[in-house]
């Protein structure tokens, strides 16, 4: 039975799309915006629309940018010699706030996870390797300590230990299933200071 009028119908199915939208959110979002005021709504469409036509990876580390290199890629006061991976850029967002990790970065854009079919070749995994080939003396794997983090942290050490280049991971001071973004600076600094050798 449809309740509402087909184009509100298509504005909820729209939005409980959206990750973290339920049909009831969804719902009070469709009534919202049908209530804004057009200028607003307009605003928030061409903002949409300009992030998504001019975000895009850098081509270096593979955080969302609008440049073809990031700001901290183009740094030349950062240490590229030393990487640090992780899952996405919200999590590389964490680490910029501490204000105290000066290296780089890489960002694969997910974890490796058998149990949703997400394998090595669907995150950036390659071109971590790729990178391998310039001066590099450490790798820290930042991937969260969920399942999925694990496994890829672990899969990404035996990768890497056959080229020599330092590996390590970030201490376990992060709970268990943490989103790195959730976590507070110090819990975070904590953890970068206690990484350890894989
Ligand atoms: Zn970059």
């Amino acid at each position: 039975m449809d309740l509402y009028s087909g184009l509100i119908n298509k504005l909820i199915e729209e939005l409980s799309g959206l990750p973290g939208i339920g049909i009831k959110s969804a719902q009070r979002l469709a009534f919202f915006i049908i209530n804004m005021p057009k200028e607003r709504v307009d605003r928030l469409a061409s903002t949409m629309m300009e992030a998504r036509n001019n975000v895009r990876y850098c081509k270096e580390c593979f955080t969302l940018t609008e440049q073809e290199v990031c700001p901290i890629c183009a740094n030349e006061g950062r240490d590229h010699k030393t990487i640090m991976v992780v899952e996405n850029t919200r999590d590389l967002a964490a680490y910029e706030k501490t204000g105290r990790y000066t290296g780089i970065y890489h960002v694969l854009h997910g974890a490796i996870s058998p149990m949703l079919g997400i394998g090595p070749n669907d995150i950036k995994l390659k071109e971590l390797m790729q990178r391998l080939q310039a001066d590099v003396n450490e790798v820290i794997i930042a991937t969260n300590s969920s399942l999925e983090g694990e496994t890829t942290a672990m899969y990404i050490s035996k990768l890497i230990k056959p080229t020599g280049v330092k590996v390590t991971r970030i201490a376990s001071g992060v709970p268990v299933g943490g989103d790195l973004e959730y976590i507070d600076e110090v819990t975070l600094l904590r953890a970068l200071e206690g990484r350890t050798e894989l």
